[in-house]
C-alpha cells in the first residue's frame, strides 16, 4: 500500500531492486579490476548508494559530497559543492552516484568540482533520469530509469525532508504541498 500521499508509484521496489543490480553489472564489468571512489550526492543518493555499493564486485572506496544553488527566485543560481572529510581524489577512478538529474546543472557542477582535485577519471550513475528536462549538456553514463517531468520522493528523495524511507519512488499528490503533515 502507497504512503497516502502519494498520487502513484511510478517504480516499484521490486524494479529498483532489479534495475540496482543490472546497474552494478554494467558498472563492474567497465572498471574491471579497478578500485573505484562512489562520490555520494546528499542527501537524495543515501539509499541508492548504499544498495548499489553493496551489489558491486568491486575494491570500493564511498565518499560524500553536497551541491548547494544560491540563487534568487526562480533564476539558476551558483551552485556550491562541499567535499566532505578530506577524501584522496587524485589520480582515482571517481563514480558519482546521484539520485536523479533534471536539467543537469547539479551534475555538471559536481564533476567540475571534482575535475580541480586531478582524479584519473570521473563517470556518473543516476537512478533517474529526467531527461525532457535538460538544460546543460551532462554526459551520464549509467542510467536507471527515464522519468516523466513529475515532482517524485521516496528512495531518498524527499519533499521538505520527508518520504526519503519509502521503498519505491512515487508521485507526490498535491494536496501534501499544501501543508506540512
Ligand atoms: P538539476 O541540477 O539536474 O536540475 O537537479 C538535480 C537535483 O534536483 C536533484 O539532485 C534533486 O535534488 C532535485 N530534484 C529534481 N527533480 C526532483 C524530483 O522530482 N524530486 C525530488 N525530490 N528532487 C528533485
Ligand atoms: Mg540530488
Amino acid at each position: 500500500m502507497a504512503d497516502r500521499d502519494i498520487e502513484r508509484v511510478l517504480v516499484t521496489q521490486d524494479e529498483i531492486r532489479a534495475r540496482v543490480h543490472g546497474l552494478a553489472e554494467e558498472i563492474a564489468a567497465s572498471y574491471t579490476g579497478k578500485d573505484v571512489t562512489l562520490v555520494g550526492v546528499l542527501t537524495g543518493a543515501f539509499i541508492f548508494l548504499a544498495d548499489l555499493v553493496r551489489e558491486l564486485p568491486l575494491r570500493t572506496k564511498v565518499v560524500f559530497v553536497r551541491a548547494r544553488s544560491y540563487g534568487a527566485g526562480s533564476r539558476p543560481g551558483e551552485l556550491l559543492v562541499e567535499i566532505l572529510g578530506r577524501p584522496e581524489l587524485s589520480g582515482r577512478d571517481l563514480l558519482v552516484v546521484e539520485d536523479i538529474v533534471d536539467t543537469g546543472r547539479s551534475l555538471v557542477g559536481i564533476k567540475k568540482a571534482l575535475e580541480k582535485r586531478a582524479p584519473r577519471s570521473i563517470r556518473t550513475v543516476v537512478l533517474l533520469d529526467k531527461e525532457e528536462r535538460r538544460e546543460v549538456d551532462c554526459e551520464v553514463d549509467f542510467t536507471g530509469f527515464v522519468v516523466p517531468d513529475e515532482f517524485l520522493v521516496g528512495y531518498g528523495l524527499d519533499y521538505a525532508d520527508r518520504y526519503r524511507h519509502l521503498p519505491y519512488v512515487g508521485i507526490l499528490s498535491r494536496s501534501a504541498y499544501s501543508g506540512e503533515a
